[in-house]
Formats: structure tokens, C-alpha cells, sequence
């Protein structure tokens, strides 16, 4: 079988009319004699609204009900396109995670695929039925509905074009492929034809949420060929996300590839630790333990013979992480614990990025003309980024792309 997987965003579901678009883009394929499953997203802002409303009951949801809430707003999506595909006349049916079923743990709110059982789908398309399926929504192994996290329906797509040994994932949304930066931030941006998975895994973990950025690493993990597409174009060529894709194309040699944003960090400081073997562990072991994710991290000698380590993590997770560091502050024999709030965190990605000389000098360059101060850097093989003040973040990040694309 010829399988395709096309999946549509949130914006571009939001209306009937839009909804009208997307069966183009489905049919397309049919007609060429493509077996199709579609993932679509809730219509328009529904999570959002969902969230909102469930903020009006409780500002600390249990995350069970949470998950039970937010999946709804899928379920309405494919029951509205699969009716619009059967009145066009096309066999079309929808399902929900836990109908396929997508398997995860129960982690909720960020549940894992475990596997996805195939078998229901092939079914579908055998007996030539086009399947519609709820994104961002799994069950687990107990039965309860378990949702990715925001973004997630593009890891549900993915995902399934895995499971089915598709051909390819069609990601379509409301912008014609990956830019090097959010082209809603800075007006003067490229687009990439091509760009490898590990850039792209960087660029979405880095805060282009262009893409979900797990869908990114199942990809790579699964040699899945991902197109970014627009919607809103007839003939979107959009871009490709593959497997070191430069070898075969003599692209122009970019410093880097992108720039992108992460808002709404804050920066948590622990002054004064005793230095002393397994404190940084016991430390870093609680925030596990808490479910507290911790992206930027930063040691350095304090004072005396103590250290200092910061940590940046959502905003969040602020108060619930400050709660739990006062409440253990004998354990952890901290001095101060000091925190910073507001910040973003500005990167630019590019494969071999500290093998190039002078681009971290041309990042730090751009942020200087532009009178943006850093309060943090941290670098890897294919990164680097610095912590500004949440304010600065915009004018940041066209900064530096008008630094290194102009
Ligand atoms: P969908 O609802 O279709 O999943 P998203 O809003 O999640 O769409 O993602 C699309 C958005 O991603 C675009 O509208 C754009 O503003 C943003 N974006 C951020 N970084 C980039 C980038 N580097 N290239 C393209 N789009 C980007
Ligand atoms: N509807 C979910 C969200 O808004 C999942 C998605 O759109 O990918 O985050
Ligand atoms: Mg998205």
C-alpha cells in the first residue's frame, strides 16, 4: 500500500471553510492513488479555550482530568472532516487515540508513544477509507486517555507514518515550510529547501514550534521523509526535513541555519552550596523527582570554597520549584536560593557551530549593537545560546538573523 500521512494544524482546521481546503489537499492525494491518513488538530484556539476554562475550576488541575479534558478538542475536528469527506462523497472514518489504540505512559500532559497497534488502520485503508485521527492523544496502559503536550498532534503524525511504513508526513500549516526564523518575528527571513533532522530537532527544542520537536527525533529515528507545507498554497513546495540532506546539493555554506526563541524562563540560582561530591546530584535528583524539567545549566565557584549552580526552568514551574528548594533548602545546604523572572532564551543553530570561528563573537556582536545584555551562554556541537530579559527577546532574535543573513 501506498500510504500517506497529511496532518493539519490547528489554524488550519479552524473554520468549515478551511476544513474545505484541507479535504482538497486530501482528495489530491486519493486521486492519485495514495492511501491517506489525516491527523488533525483542535479547530482554531479550542485548547486554549479548554485551558482557560479549566483555569476558571482549579489553578492546580489533576493531571488525569486534564488529559481527559484537552483531548476533546481533536475528537470534534475528525468527527466534522470525516462527515465532510463522506458528503464529497469519499469513504472516510475517524478515530481517536485510544480507539487505534496509540499506546504511552501514563505520564500525563507529556505521555510517550510505547507502541502504536497498526492494525485497525490498515483495516480502514485496505477496505479504502481514508482514516482521520485525533491528534496529540494516546491511552495507556491502564486505559486513561493520555495527551503529548502542547504541539503534540505533529508527533502524533509522525508517529504513525513510523507504524505504517508510510511513504511520507506531511506536516501542513499556516506557513509554506521551516524559515530560518519565525518569519511572525523577523520579516526578512529564508526559507530552507532542506534541513537536517538534528538542526531541526534543535531549532524546534530551541522554540520554533513550527514543529513538535519529538516528531522531529521519530523521524530520525525512522528514516520518516517530513514535508512542511502551507495549507493556504495550492502548489506548496515547502521544506524537507531528512536525513543529512547537504551532501547531494551544493548549498551555500551557512554559517548557521536559524534563530530562534524560547520566552517565559526563569533563572534560579542556589548560592552557596556546600562543594562537596553528590550535592549537585542530590540537588538535580529532587527536581526529578518533582517532575521539574531543568534546561540551562551553569556552575561556578562562588565565594570562598562554596559554589553557585543556576538553572533556568519555565515559568510555569517557578513557584511550585521554589516551594520545594525552600522547603529542602537544610538538604540541599544552600546559602540563598535567588531567582530571576521574565527571561528568554535566544539561540542559533547550525551543524558544527563551535567548529566555526567567530560566530559565537558575531551572536554576541549583534546583541551588543542592539544593547541587549546576557545574562547566561551555554554552547553544544550545534548551538549556542544566552538568556536575555524576556522584553529584549524580539528585538534579539532580528539582531542577530539581520547579523548573519544580511
Ligand atoms: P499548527 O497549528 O499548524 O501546528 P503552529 O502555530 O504550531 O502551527 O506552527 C506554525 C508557526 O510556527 C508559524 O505560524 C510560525 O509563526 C512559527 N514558527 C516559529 N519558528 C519558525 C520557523 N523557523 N519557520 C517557520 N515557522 C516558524
Ligand atoms: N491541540 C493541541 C495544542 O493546541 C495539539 C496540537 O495542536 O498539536 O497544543
Ligand atoms: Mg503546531
Amino acid at each position: 500500500m501506498d500510504i500517506i500521512v497529511q496532518k493539519f494544524g490547528g489554524s488550519s482546521v479552524a473554520t468549515t471553510e478551511k476544513l474545505e481546503q484541507v479535504s482538497s489537499h486530501i482528495i489530491a492525494e486519493v486521486n492519485k492513488g495514495k492511501k491517506v491518513v489525516v491527523v488533525v488538530s483542535a479547530q482554531g484556539k479550542t485548547t486554549d479555550r479548554l485551558i482557560s476554562e479549566e483555569q476558571e475550576i482549579t489553578k492546580r488541575p489533576n493531571k488525569r482530568e486534564h488529559d481527559v479534558l484537552v483531548s476533546t478538542g481533536e475528537q470534534i475536528t475528525i468527527s466534522k472532516l470525516s462527515m465532510m469527506l463522506n458528503e464529497m462523497g469519499f469513504k472516510a472514518i475517524s478515530l481517536t487515540g485510544w480507539q487505534i489504540p496509540i499506546v504511552t505512559n501514563s505520564d500525563y500532559t507529556n505521555s510517550r508513544i510505547r507502541y502504536i497497534n497498526s492494525k485497525k488502520v490498515l483495516e480502514y485503508l485496505e477496505s479504502d477509507n481514508i482514516v482521520v485521527v485525533a491528534g496529540f492523544q494516546g491511552v495507556d496502559e491502564e486505559g486513561n486517555i493520555t495527551t503529548f503536550g502542547r504541539g503534540g498532534s505533529d508527533t502524533t503524525a509522525v508517529a504513525l507514518a513510523a507504524a505504517l511504513e508510510a511513504e511520507r508526513c506531511d506536516i501542513f500549516t499556516d506557513v509554506d515550510g521551516v524559515y530560518t526564523s519565525d518569519p511572525r518575528i523577523e520579516p526578512d527571513v529564508r526559507k530552507l529547501n532542506k534541513i537536517d533532522y538534528d538542526e531541526m530537532l534543535e531549532l524546534a527544542s530551541q522554540g520554533a514550534k513550527v514543529l513538535h520537536n519529538r516528531c522531529v527525533e521519530i523521524g530520525k529515528k525512522f528514516n520518516v521523509p517530513i514535508y512542511v507545507k502551507s495549507t493556504f498554497e495550492r502548489e506548496s513546495v515547502g521544506t524537507l526535513v531528512t536525513n543529512n540532506p547537504y551532501k547531494e546539493e551544493n548549498l551555500e555554506d551557512l554559517l548557521i541555519n536559524g534563530v530562534a526563541k524560547d520566552d517565559y524562563i526563569s533563572r534560579i540560582t542556589i548560592v552557596g552550596m556546600e562543594n562537596k561530591i553528590g550535592k549537585t546530584y542530590e540537588l538535580f535528583n529532587l527536581l526529578a523527582e518533582n517532575q521539574i524539567s531543568v534546561d540551562v545549566i551553569v556552575q561556578s565557584l562562588g565565594e570562598y570554597v562554596n559554589k553557585d549552580i543556576s538553572f533556568t526552568v519555565k515559568m510555569n514551574d517557578l513557584d511550585r520549584t521554589l516551594e520545594m528548594l525552600e522547603q529542602n533548602k537544610e538538604l540541599i545546604n544552600a546559602e540563598e536560593i535567588v531567582h530571576s523572572e521574565n527571561l528568554s532564551k535566544v539561540s542559533i543553530i547550525g551543524v558544527g557551530i563551535t567548529n566555526k570561528p567567530g560566530v559565537a563573537a558575531k551572536m554576541f556582536e549583534a546583541l551588543y549593537e542592539a544593547n541587549i545584555n546576557m545574562h547566561m551562554i551555554t554552547t553544544s556541537e550545534i548551538k549556542i545560546s544566552v538568556l536575555v530579559d524576556l522584553e529584549d527577546s524580539t528585538k534579539a532574535v532580528q539582531a542577530i538573523h539581520r547579523k548573519f543573513f544580511n
